[in-house]
This record gives C-alpha cells, structure tokens and sequence, in this order.
C-alpha cells in the first residue's frame, strides 16, 4: 500500500533533501512575507529601493529567482556598483509553535566539528528557550543558532550548524509496529509513535 505524503510546508517554504529551505523565488518571497531592501553608496548612484513583489508577480516574475533579479539590479557604472542587498527578518523562518503543528518535522542540532548531533520536537526546543528564557514557542527556526550560548559539550568549540527536518515520504511503519533502527529523539522501550 502507498503511503500518503507528508504535509508541505506552509507557502514560501521548500522542502529539499528532507530539509526545511525558503524558496528563493519571486513567488516565494511574496508568499512568506519577506522583503528585500537595498541600497548602493556610490556617489553617483546612492539608489535605495525594495522589491515590489506583488508588481513583479503579476508580470510573471513568480518563477524568477530572486538571486539573478538581485543581479539585474545592479548599477552598470564604471567601478562596479556597491549595491548592497537585505533580506526582511520578518518572514525569514518559521515559529517554532508552528513548526509543532506538523508532525513528523524536527529541529536538528549538530556540532559541525566533532559531528555530534540532536535531533528535538519544535515543541521540546521552544520548552528549553522558555526554561533558559531566552525564547519561545514563537522564537523563528532561523534565530536558534544565536541563542545557543554553550559550547559543544564534547569538542568544547561552538560550530553551532541547525537544520529543520522534514521527512518528505510517511515511513512504512505510520500507525503499525516498525522495525528498524530508532529515530535519534527515541528512547528505547517509549511508545514510538508518542514520542513528541
Ligand atoms: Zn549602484
Ligand atoms: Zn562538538
């Protein structure tokens, strides 16, 4: 028997490699939110703008991304152009209490010296913040590698590297029994599929 796909991600959201990304498209940008700024500090240019999405979508630039539309908008001055470009925080990563809402998405801690890794429920990650006080359930997926103030606790560097999971085929094992091995969040012996 198939089974069904796991939920996509809310709009604007991609998932590649079992991996949560923004999708880098002019669609994308408009349908989570975010904006882009930019400036260039050349004498005779000293351009300011921000993308006009919704402009751009209606005249078919949905597809566009976002990367080469950025390249077209740099000045064609003698000396090369100083444009510099801003992404919007707002609209840059997803809550974590949304995030939570999806069942089999996790949040991925991995020490990118020593390798060591751990693998947490959103909800779980936002009860820490809380606890430490430093977030919360509406702290954004992309702002967690700034709140992680200790070092690894095995090579003692902070190489802090944070992935949202998003496994894109519902395993064979979805409401029976499983075999293989346990999902690094799992604790021998618990009930799998309460895991959260
Ligand atoms: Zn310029
Ligand atoms: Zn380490």
């Amino acid at each position: 028997m198939q089974s069904p796909p796991n939920p996509s991600p809310p709009p604007g959201w991609r998932v590649f490699n079992d991996q949560l990304m923004p999708d880098q498209t002019v669609g994308g940008y408009l349908a989570r939110g975010q904006k882009i700024s930019g400036a260039c500090d050349q004498r005779d240019c000293r351009r300011r703008f921000w993308i006009d999405f919704d402009n751009l979508i209606r005249r078919g630039f949905a597809p566009f991304p976002v990367r080469e539309l950025k390249a077209l908008l740099l000045c064609r001055r003698p000396g090369g152009c100083a444009m510099g470009f801003k992404d919007s925080r707002e609209g840059s990563g997803l809550p974590l209490k949304l995030l939570s809402r999806f069942e089999p998405v996790r949040i991925r801690l991995r020490c990118t010296r020593c390798k060591w890794e751990k693998t947490l429920t959103p909800d779980r990650v936002a009860t820490q913040l809380k606890a430490a006080g430093t977030g919360s359930g509406d702290t954004l997926h992309v702002d967690l590698l700034e709140k992680l103030s200790k070092p690894c606790a095995k090579c003692h560097q902070s190489a802090w590297a944070c992935e949202v999971l998003w496994p894109q085929a519902v395993p064979s094992w979805h409401g029976k029994s499983r075999s293989g091995p346990p999902r690094p969040d799992e604790k021998p012996g618990h009930d799998r599929l309460g895991s959260r």
